[in-house]
């Protein structure tokens, strides 16, 4: 070859390769992650309940036995912990749209490719968000993830059937009993779900309590299974 032409080639590869969102190397790939970073991220691999998540023997945790919540199983791809944590608030700002292709990539390769129950799946559902709400930040951080999972999985995504009819305050400004009455009978769903199996996506499950009211909502439907599929599950300090 042209030994003009392969440098002009090798300059230009190495200048537009894309860097990685942590440590600036040259190596960011398709995902955004050099490999090392990429390993470091806090995967949520740890014996888990496989109701809510949170660290179990690998069984049902006392907490699903004694209160089950109304979702059957969740599939959490990290803990709640540093970068993710900040990675999420960016995207979740609009600063970095793109990492909605790479977490939905990522929940995908690491948790629903393995997962049997995925064949089982009949729709996937975003949490809504309140119209007033949507307008002010211009998307739903948890439909554009939702959107990228139903079509890299060949499955339905139905963003309408269920609404959110009440403006309340922010979940994350409000302690755990907060949270459980600020979300009670905020969701309506408006369609007969009636035998179906659904997946709930979000970006972030802390306490559960709007999964776990929205999973209500879609039972009361007719729902006859309805799991969570999340980026990133907080663990109790
Ligand atoms: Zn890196
Ligand atoms: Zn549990």
């Amino acid at each position: 070859m042209n030994i003009r032409l392969k440098f002009k080639q090798l300059f230009t590869k190495k200048l537009f390769q894309p860097h990685c969102l942590l440590c600036a190397s040259h190596n960011g790939g398709e995902l955004g992650f050099c490999e090392a970073c990429l390993q470091d991220l806090p995967w949520n691999i740890a014996p888990q309940c496989p109701q809510c998540s949170l660290l179990s023997n690998g069984l049902t945790c006392g907490s699903c036995l004694n209160a089950p919540p109304h979702f059957d199983a969740t599939q959490a791809l990290f803990t709640y912990d540093f970068p993710v944590d900040s990675l999420l608030q960016h995207y979740k700002y609009r600063d970095m749209l793109h990492l909605a292709n790479t977490f939905a990539s990522l929940l995908i390769a690491k948790k629903l490719a393995s997962h049997e129950q995925v064949k089982k799946i009949d729709l996937i559902i975003p949490m809504p968000m309140h119209p007033s709400r949507l307008q002010a930040r211009g998307f739903n951080q948890a439909l554009e993830l939702a959107r990228i999972i139903a079509k890299n999985m060949q499955l339905q995504l139905d963003y309408s059937s269920c609404q959110r009819t009440k403006l309340t305050p922010p979940q994350a400004s409000l302690p755990l009993k907060e949270r459980i009455k600020n979300i009670q009978g905020v969701f309506n769903c408006s369609q007969d779900l009636k035998g179906l199996s659904i997946a709930l996506v979000d970006d972030v499950m802390t306490t559960g309590a709007s999964l776990n009211e929205l999973a209500k909502t879609l039972k009361k439907a007719g729902a006859a299974h309805v799991e969570c599929w999340v980026i990133a599950r907080t663990l109790p300090k």
